[in-house]
């Protein structure tokens, strides 16, 4: 098959990672006989100091001609001003939005060999496999937002800001995942407080009648989601929630796995065109050290090639190598005792696993 990557740096450890997820891409589309052309640009920090702004309009177009966007990350110190007309994180919002990438998809799926590196007590970690769908495109960070007056006056307000249509779109989308899983879906809000969250139940309930399903619904407030997700992680599914809850929960989650540096993500809409990114920022702690984790990026490539691409063997061959890299005893820093290799070296152990 012939596909057009469009690959995206970005900040701090972001040009690293990506390299190693860009090398995998190449290697399965050498092994499978695919023809894949990769188009890179900036975003971000970096596309702030070289444009102006974090996203042209010219990599927007670039963006358009290709079929998916492998993205590492964006933002740093030297950008984070909160006072500053531009910033990274607009080039981010701005991507979704173009695209209408209204779910994010988180999966969290804790590998055999790194149950040491997850902080929960061993025998909660049986079995842990779960999806959270992230609404991308609305709620808190698209609402209308203001901030005026000095002093003790100073104020400022957000909006979580809901239309039904927003909610139908993305909790079809999440029974339509739950159904190709264990059939059971979590929709978590805050229904005992928020107007939006009332609206956000009742459309889900709609939703799922119509669908005439026979995945089973659940609702959560969120507060207790963040306990359940510590006390009972195996229970879950698949999760379905606002962009601001799914922001954090996943976060929360992502300890389950053991770090924030394997957690990949994809942003998809409508169609078959997505934005795929480890969970994970730019950690300008450790930039241009050459220790950061690449397996969230090598992670979320695999992700393209599924959802954007249709090509689930050659995922599957991704992941599996992930596995097996990590059964041989590699780690990054972040993964806990074991064979310390720098993010090169974890790519290329990957990159000599992927096999048919
Ligand atoms: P972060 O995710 O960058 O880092 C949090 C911690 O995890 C750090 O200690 C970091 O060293 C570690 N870490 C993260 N990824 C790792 C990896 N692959 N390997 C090893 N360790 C890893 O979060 P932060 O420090 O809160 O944010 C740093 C910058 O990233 C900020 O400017 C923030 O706005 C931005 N950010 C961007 C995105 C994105 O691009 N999607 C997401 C979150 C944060």
């Amino acid at each position: 098959m012939q596909a057009r990557i469009a690959v995206l740096p970005g900040d701090g450890i972001g040009p690293e990672v990506t390299r190693e997820g860009v090398k995998v891409l190449q290697r399965v589309a050498e092994l499978f006989g695919h023809d894949f052309a990769f188009e890179e640009a900036m975003v971000g920090g970096c596309a702030i100091d070289a444009a102006g702004t974090p996203l042209t309009d010219e990599t927007l177009e670039m963006c358009r001609r290709c079929d998916a966007i492998l993205l590492g990350a964006v933002g740093g110190p030297k950008w984070s001003d909160p006072n500053a007309p531009v910033r990274p994180e607009q080039g981010l919002l701005r991507l979704r939005k173009a695209f209408d990438l209204f779910a994010n998809l988180r999966p969290v799926k804790l590998s055999p060999f790194l149950r040491a590196s997850s902080p929960l007590r061993d025998d909660l970690l049986d079995g842990v496999d779960l999806l959270v769908v992230r609404e991308l495109t609305g709620g808190l960070y698209f609402g209308p937002m203001h901030h005026e007056g000095e002093g003790r006056d100073e104020q400022a307000y957000d909006t979580m800001l809901y239309h039904a249509w927003e909610v139908e779109r993305v909790v079809r989308l999440a029974c339509n995942l739950a159904k190709g899983r264990r059939g059971w879906l979590t929709s978590v809000d805050k229904a005992n407080v928020l107007e939006s969250s009332r609206l956000w139940r009742r459309v889900t309930e709609r939703v799922m009648r119509e669908m005439e399903t026979e995945v089973e619904l659940e609702h959560l407030l969120v507060d207790a989601c963040a306990m359940h997700l510590l006390r009972r992680p195996a229970d879950f599914d698949v999760i379905v929630t606002a962009n601001l809850f799914g922001d954090i929960l996943t976060d929360e989650a992502s300890m389950l796995a053991g770090s924030l540096g394997l957690l990949p993500s994809a942003s998809i809409g409508e169609g078959t065109f997505g934005l795929y990114e480890p969970v994970h920022g730019s950690a300008p702690d450790i930039a241009g050290q050459g220790v950061a984790n690449p397996l969230a990026t090598i992670l979320s490539a695999a992700m393209l090639l599924r959802h954007s691409l249709g090509l689930e063997a050659e995922a599957q061959v991704v992941e599996q190598a992930v596995e097996s890299t990590l059964e041989a005893g590699y780690r990054t820093a972040d993964l806990g005792p074991g064979r310390h290799v720098s993010t090169e070296e974890m790519g290329r152990a990957v990159v000599e696993r992927i096999s048919v």
